[in-house]
């Protein structure tokens, strides 16, 4: 027997979101039971985090984007119910990394690395204050950098995210480190899959729309969800003890689910306790440059296929995070479009960063860097790591105050992958909490 409740109000139309609409709305159980569920979002638009940019007159993806497989199974299981057949396809997938110049394959051992930059980490092997950023203070952190090359170089590029090394070290840890620092035994899916991609076990490709860019996947999602009988409200943001009148007909008794960070929660519910929980906070901006085609395919030919992205660790340009290489507009032009993610302090990157990146990209690149121009998307918050597990029993406590289950608490972007396993989970618990 169900709780009676006539309809699952979903707030937060992501992908999280929707993925746990899709979920319900297939469940015979909820169909039998003629409940109604509805997709609440607070903007004009569903999927905001896959919107498009536009640099340079050209539409690009809000930063590099990719579905990790076979990492992003569930999510893609889901997926494909909402998408014509052959909407994506396969890309292999090559991250590579970049430190002052020095280019090698993600999660490669230390023996692949080139000996100037690995001085001192040998020592370092199962250090435990790598990895426990949380219980560090601050000048341990910083002391134990001083040890090791690539520790020095991550000291000084540790300020593109946050002001203090402690809140970001997890966005360092293990990602610029080689294979022998990933744990297969961690506690995260993330690291547990790089784990296995680092020792051989998996091999891992991207799905990409095939048109390049995921927004274009949008208007076919959302109706989609309409001919599953999901209504979608836009412009309506959750308001504690309000009913939605929708279709005119008045929901009498909801089930209040958040389906977004719970930093929004507290954001618009609890401000103190939102300003509390952010460190510092930077603009991620975009910037485009150009080369010649053949000159980056002969680059490109030193490996098996294209790298799909570089993650870029240089003391000249701190601030330069991802390098990677949108294909969509190739058979237009004679050139090829580089991609780059700055995380400025500023609300721009300066003359300064364009010049010395046209230095580093024609040095790795071997030809001539023409700079396009550059957009600024979005803030990124980086969060204290401290108050993070304080601030889940707040949320629990806010959530309950407030009437609203709260079925994953998470508080900021996070990827695909995690969407999915999370609204597979999510799902099960709202099944167990109505009594089906
Ligand atoms: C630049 C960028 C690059 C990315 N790259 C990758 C990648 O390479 N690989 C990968 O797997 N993932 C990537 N992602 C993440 C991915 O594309 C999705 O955007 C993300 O997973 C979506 O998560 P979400 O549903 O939690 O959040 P969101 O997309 O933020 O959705 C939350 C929704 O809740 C709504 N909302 C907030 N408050 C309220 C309220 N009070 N009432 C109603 N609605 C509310 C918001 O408006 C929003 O629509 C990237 C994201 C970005 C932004």
């Amino acid at each position: 027997m169900h709780n009676n409740y006539s309809t699952l109000d979903i707030y937060g139309a992501g992908l999280y979101g929707i993925l746990l609409a899709q979920k319900l709305a297939c469940e015979s159980k909820i169909k039998e039971s003629n409940i109604r569920i509805r997709l609440i979002e607070k903007n004009d638009k569903i999927l905001p985090g896959w919107e498009s940019v536009t640099i340079n007159g050209l539409k690009f993806n809000n930063g590099f984007h990719g579905i990790e497989m076979p990492r992003s199974h569930i999510l893609y299981e889901s997926l494909s119910q909402l998408i014509p057949k052959n909407s994506l396809e396969k890309i292999d997938n090559l991250r590579l990394i970049s430190i002052n110049g020095n280019i090698v394959k993600s999660g490669h051992p230390l023996s692949k690395w080139p000996t100037d930059i690995i001085q001192g980490l040998k020592n370092l092997d199962k250090e435990p204050r790598l990895e426990k950023s949380i219980d560090v203070k601050e000048e341990q952190l910083f002391n134990s950098l001083e040890s090791y090359t690539l520790g020095k170089i991550i000291k000084i590029c540790s300020d593109r995210f946050s002001d203090k090394l402690t809140d970001s070290w997890h966005l360092f840890y293990p990602w610029f480190f080689p294979a022998e620092f990933y744990k297969a035994n961690a506690y995260d899916e993330g690291t547990k899959f790089r784990s296995k991609v680092s020792e051989g076990y998996i091999k891992p490709y991207y799905l990409q729309p095939s048109t390049g860019l995921f927004s274009d996947l949008s208007l076919v999602i959302e109706k989609r969800l309409c001919e599953k009988n999901i209504e979608i409200i836009k412009g309506r943001s959750f308001e504690p003890n309000s009913y939605i009148e929708a279709n005119d007909v008045k929901s009498e008794n909801p089930l209040n689910i958040w389906a977004s960070s719970s930093a929004n929660l507290f954001n618009t519910f609890d401000k103190e306790s939102a300003i509390n929980l952010i460190a510092s906070s930077r603009q991620i901006c975009i910037a485009l440059y150009t080369i010649n085609q053949e000159k980056l395919n002969s680059w490109a030919n030193k490996f098996d296929y294209l790298p799909t992205e570089i993650l870029c660790l240089e003391d000249s340009i701190p601030t330069m995070n991802r390098i990677s290489f949108p294909k969509q507009y190739n058979n237009i032009s004679k050139n090829s479009y580089i991609f780059i993610e700055y995380f400025t302090r500023g609300n721009s990157i300066t003359q300064d960063e364009i010049d010395s990146t046209k230095l580093y990209l024609s040095k790795i690149f071997n030809g001539v860097i023409e700079y396009k121009d550059c957009k600024t998307t979005r803030k990124a918050f980086s969060l204290k790591q401290k108050e993070i597990r304080s601030s889940k029993r707040k949320i629990e406590l806010l959530s309950k105050k407030l009437g609203i289950t709260n079925p994953y608490i998470y508080w900021g972007p996070i990827n695909m992958a995690k969407c999915g396993i999370e609204a597979h989970n999510s799902f099960e618990k709202i099944l167990k909490h109505i009594n089906m």
